[in-house]
């Protein structure tokens, strides 16, 4: 893909804007572009620069991106909302033609690097409660004040705040960026990043440890060790508005990525802001097991989609017929009474029991969290809360993992009423 219409080849001590960014090693890429940790000169700080393919498709892409951010951007100048903000953006021209350029702050690894770091078993509520409310404040704003549906919500696209903040970081001293091209090639990384996040896994790394240790002695919180995850604040933004639309002029058919993807969006009944709280809890339950949701696969005798709203029916409960047979595409799937044509025996396995038998959590634990997710992942997509409702849920605001257990009459005093 490094050819005309395609990405820039960037190589460490680059500058861009005229000088004012000196690239520092690569962080990662996509399908639209390449993105580079990159010193700026001017604040001297570190950011992200996104650096899109050259081709007018990508160009197109990056500018509809770059308006959606600039929204959050300028909507937010307290920086309190939870969502990438953009810095700056221009064009740079190199042998492949002209990109857009995008400069980003600068975060860290994604949650979905987080749930690797648990060898997929899932990371502690204590955690997840904490990642929830920071994707649900953002979300409240994107769909509350600036009217955005972001349309891609998942764990890679979450990424945590970087501590590798030159201006905060205890590291600091060590923190020297790369003012210019290296003599000997220096590959990738800076030695010193690399060492800081080799500490952040290994941190990661004993926590895990703890939670397997913790679930081996039957739910009950086992010694803490030394180093825990205690210190690291798991704030976290939502990033990749490339796919984000305006709420009033939703465009594509298909959205979302598979396994996230809404009952509505497979049926086409027609979307709008709810499909991102669906997104949200698939995304708040793969955190708290390590597993996805729903993971659909095509099957003998029936497709992906058939399979995906299989699984959902089997957790969730069967669809309201007026809702299984309301989509363009419902016919594909449903026969007239409001069951799937190919796929007949559906076993039935709830939430919270899912929880308890496979996923070992104690049964408070699995029916509080169950009661935070099932109004979410309510089939009619009016009927689920929106994000500035969760945020009022009870669950999120607990006050510790092993608090006091709370009276069942309390709980459901104050839970959620779907629809209001
Ligand atoms: P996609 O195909 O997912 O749409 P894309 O070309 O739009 O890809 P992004 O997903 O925005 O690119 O970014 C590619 C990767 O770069 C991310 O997965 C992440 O690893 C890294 N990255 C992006 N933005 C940042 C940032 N602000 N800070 C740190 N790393 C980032
Ligand atoms: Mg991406
Ligand atoms: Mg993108």
């Amino acid at each position: 893909s490094y050819r005309k219409g395609g990405y820039h080849a960037v190589r460490v001590g680059d500058t861009f804007a005229g000088g004012r960014y000196i690239a520092q090693r690569k962080l990662g890429w996509g399908q639209f572009s390449t993105v580079w940790l990159a010193y700026d000169t001017q604040t001297s700080k570190y950011v992200a620069l996104k650096i899109q393919k050259s081709a007018p498709e990508f160009a197109q892409s990056a500018i509809h991106e770059i308006e959606i951010l600039s929204a959050i951007t300028e909507g937010d100048p307290e920086c309190k909302k939870c969502l990438i903000r953009l810095v700056d953006h221009f064009k740079h021209t190199g042998p492949n033609g002209q990109h857009l350029c995008m400069v980003l702050e600068f975060l860290g690894d994604s949650i979905l690097q987080l749930i690797k770091y648990s060898r997929y078993k899932g990371l502690p509520l204590r955690i997840v409660r904490e990642i929830c409310k920071c994707i649900l404040i953002g979300l409240d704003y994107l769909h509350r004040e600036l009217g955005i549906i972001h349309t891609d919500l998942k764990p890679e696209n979450i990424l945590l705040l970087s501590t590798i903040n030159p201006s905060k970081d205890p590291f600091r001293s060590k923190m020297e960026p790369i003012l210019s091209k290296p003599e000997g090639g220096l590959n990738g990384g800076g030695p010193v990043l690399n060492a800081i996040e080799k500490k952040l896994k290994q941190r990661a790394r004993q926590a895990v440890a703890r939670i397997s240790a913790r679930r081996m002695a039957g739910g009950q919180p086992a010694p803490k060790p030394a180093r825990s995850l205690d210190g690291i604040d798991f704030r976290c933004k939502v990033v990749d508005f490339g796919n984000a639309c305006w709420g009033s002029s939703p465009l594509a058919e298909e959205i979302q990525t598979r396994q996230y993807r809404a009952p509505e969006v497979i049926l086409q009944s027609g979307y709008t802001y709810s499909v991102d709280m669906w997104s949200f809890a698939c995304t708040a339950f793969e955190l708290a097991t390590g597993e996805m949701m729903f993971a659909p696969k095509i099957g003998q005798g029936f497709s992906e989609d058939e399979d995906h709203l299989a699984l959902m029916m089997e957790i969730l409960g069967k669809m309201p017929r007026k809702i299984s047979v309301g989509g363009l595409r419902s016919k594909e799937y449903f026969d007239r009474y409001g069951d799937l044509k190919r796929i007949r025996r559906l076993k039935s396995w709830p939430l919270s029991r899912l929880l308890v038998e496979k996923f070992k959590f104690s049964a408070n634990d699995a029916r509080e969290f169950a009661e935070f997710l099932t109004p979410i992942l309510d089939f009619a997509p009016e009927k689920r809360p929106t994000a500035e409702q969760c945020l009022q849920h009870p669950w999120l605001n607990k006050a510790s993992e092993s608090g006091v257990e709370k009276v069942d009459g309390e709980m459901s005093k104050l839970q959620i009423k779907a629809g209001k």
